[in-house]
């Protein structure tokens, strides 16, 4: 079973926190064991210089005596904290020893402090040592001390319970931590998870045709925004080329219903007797078959440029010689409508599809030839760019409204005033147009004022 995204980061992030925090937890824990400990063995060694310095004083050099008495208060007092004093004058007599004077209470607190190390340190392999010290006066020995304690040192109940405090108190930020950790790696990672299932959920619904599904509302981390706009963009354009589809079935029957209708209502009258099937019938009937045939003609040409695998078979020529032969082909054209064709600018040449550049310039001439009233002039201009070649086709014709220029390249878009003059084709001419002109990575714009004439530029690298 493949695991959620939102538990997925849920548990890496909490993983993650919990080696972390535990690292750091130990580390903290060793640290402060170590330097604890460390302080301990100089508090020790203090301790004995102390009971030294102490020692050293109780002695009267005058009348040669000890102040016994206040040896054993600090004799006593020193036992109790887990140190066995031994103090001895200068010739070596014995002047007051902790065994000596309580044998039972020394072995007693030594059991204990041995037991408890033992216990909790075994490690440190400990035992009783004895450390000697000299007990001087202005310089003179006056005697010596053994002390006797546990070594290398030992901790007594009060360490013992304060190392046990930092210990719970370590543990208890330790499992604070990691459940902060958990529950702040719970948000976010539903933060992160939360953007991406929304947007796997569209992708699943566009992937099953629903392609107005849209993610809406804004997400806070860039990559994840980008996503969202990525696939809200990708929703857009499968709907436009779903409602263009759409309607491309929709115009197609509709552009041959119509010569199709009137044929077979010319057939049917001749057929059934009530038309003589004179020559001038036949002969409509056949310019309906030619626009049919035209239709399909066009429509394999669009389909033709569209096709991936579709390849440009570059050659280099000029284009002002490609536009002479162009408006050679259509001149009778012109002189049917009284229409001037004139051809200028500079030579230049480029390399593209010349047959398909043709093609470019004999659409938008004899487009320009068609919505050019009679006596009316085009004119097609070739200019040499640094990189690019640019060609203008100009006419002084019906022009295009502006509100209508964005959708003239479109297929079977016509406008308003062309439909109704009947002089139109199908409104394919463009489409293929800027299909070759796109597939030569050129450019086509257009300028165009209603009733003024228009201007059809296009512009083209020299080297596709
Ligand atoms: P069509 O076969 O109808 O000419 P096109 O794709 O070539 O189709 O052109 C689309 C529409 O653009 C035309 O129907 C016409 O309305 C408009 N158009 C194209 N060229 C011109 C022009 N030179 N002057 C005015 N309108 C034009």
């Amino acid at each position: 079973m493949r695991r959620g995204l939102r538990t997925h980061l849920t548990v890496t992030i909490s993983l993650f926190a919990l080696v972390i925090i535990s690292a750091i937890s130990l580390l903290a824990n060793l640290s402060v064991h170590i330097g604890f400990e460390k302080y301990v063995k100089q508090q020790q060694k203090a301790r004995s210089q102390d009971i030294v310095d102490n020692l050293s004083r109780q002695y009267n050099s005058m009348t040669g005596k000890w102040e016994t008495g206040y040896i054993h208060g600090v004799g006593m007092y020193a036992l109790y904290e887990g140190y066995i004093i031994k103090i001895s004058d200068a010739k070596g007599g014995v002047v007051w020893d902790a065994e000596n004077h309580d044998m039972s209470l020394c072995r007693q607190i030594m059991d204990k402090i041995t037991q408890r190390m033992q216990d909790k340190r075994p490690y440190l392999q400990g035992g009783m040592i004895t450390h000697h010290y000299k007990l001087e006066q202005n310089g003179q020995t006056i005697g010596q001390v053994a002390i006797r304690s546990y070594g290398p040192y030992f901790l007594n109940e009060n360490d013992f319970v304060f190392l046990n405090t930092l210990n719970v108190f370590l543990f208890v930020i330790g499992i604070l931590s990691i459940s902060a950790s958990v529950i702040i790696g719970g948000i976010l990672a539903k933060r992160i998870s939360r953007p991406i299932i929304k947007t796997a959920h569209i992708a699943t619904q566009i992937s099953q045709g629903n392609y107005e599904a849209r993610f809406d509302g804004k997400v806070r981390i860039r990559e994840l925004n980008e996503l969202a706009a990525a696939t809200n963009h990708m929703a857009e354009s499968l709907e436009t080329q779903e409602s263009l589809r759409k309607r491309l079935t929709t115009d197609v029957a509709h552009e041959l219903r119509t010569p199709l209708t009137a044929i077979s209502s010319h057939l049917e009258a001749m057929i059934e007797g009530v038309w003589q099937p004179t020559a001038e019938r036949l002969q409509s009937c056949y310019e309906e078959i030619g626009r049919i045939s035209g239709l399909v003609a066009d429509l394999e040409k669009l389909s033709e440029i569209e096709d991936e695998d579709w390849i440009l078979q570059k050659v280099p020529f000029d284009l002002l010689e490609l536009a002479h032969v162009v408006s050679r082909n259509l001149e009778s054209e012109g002189i049917k409508k009284g229409i001037r064709i004139d051809v200028d600018g500079t030579s230049t040449v480029i390399t593209a599809d010349r047959d398909r550049m043709s093609q470019v310039i004999t659409n938008l001439l004899s487009n320009a030839i068609k919505y050019t009233p009679e006596k009316g002039s085009v004119t097609i201009t070739v200019e040499d760019g640094s990189e690019t070649g640019v060609l203008t086709v100009t006419d002084n014709g019906i022009g295009i409204p502006e509100d209508q220029l964005p959708y003239i390249f479109e297929r079977f878009y016509r406008t308003d005033s062309s439909r109704s003059r009947k002089t139109g084709g199908a409104g394919i001419g463009l489409a293929i147009v800027k299909s070759i002109v796109n597939a030569h990575n050129g450019t086509i714009e257009v300028v165009s004022d209603a009733h003024q004439g228009s201007s059809f530029i296009v512009t083209l690298p020299k080297e596709v």
